[in-house]
């Protein structure tokens, strides 16, 4: 039987999505700047650049995958396992009420950029059932959530 990956249709198929040119790959490597608040030797969590609350982190892997469908059930439980464990840092840190997870696969499903990724978004009941949009934070208000994310994961 074929596998997933050989079969499955193209996902992302105007985009570029070599590793070369991925810009989760830069930040990797460390050619691209961000405020990463977590990695290990498989996984890396930063904050996104326009994020839809303050606190709002991207975990990924850090081998370049397009989407969920590049990854064996060992590597997207590793995903989740990380995702789960920064989300309590990130809800702790930020004060919130909960926290979704959001995991788009596509250019369909708005996919911005290709290498998968989780994002954990920081939720508060004053927010409850509101638009979100995404903003700009100030560099100096993207390093002090960065830094209270990264104080509380030094807690767990
Ligand atoms: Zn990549």
């Amino acid at each position: 039987m074929a596998s997933q990956k050989e079969r499955r249709r193209k996902l992302n198929s105007s985009k570029d999505v070599s590793p070369e040119n991925c810009v989760f790959c830069k930040i990797v490597g460390g050619s691209l700047p961000s405020f990463t608040v977590y990695q290990d030797n498989k996984y890396i969590a930063f904050l996104d650049a326009y994020p839809f609350s303050r606190g709002h982190t991207l975990v990924c892997p850090k081998q370049h995958g397009e989407t969920i469908w590049d990854m064996n059930e060992e590597e997207i439980g590793g995903l989740f396992k990380v995702a789960s464990m920064v989300s309590r840092a990130i809800v702790e840190a930020t004060e919130a009420d909960g926290f979704r997870f959001v995991q788009n696969n596509g250019e369909a499903a708005n996919q911005v950029v290709p290498h998968v990724h989780i994002h954990t978004i920081p939720v508060k009941l004053s927010d409850k059932g509101k638009w979100m949009d995404r903003k700009q934070l100030s560099d100096d208000e993207m390093k002090d959530v960065a830094e209270k994310i990264i104080a509380e994961l030094s807690r767990l």
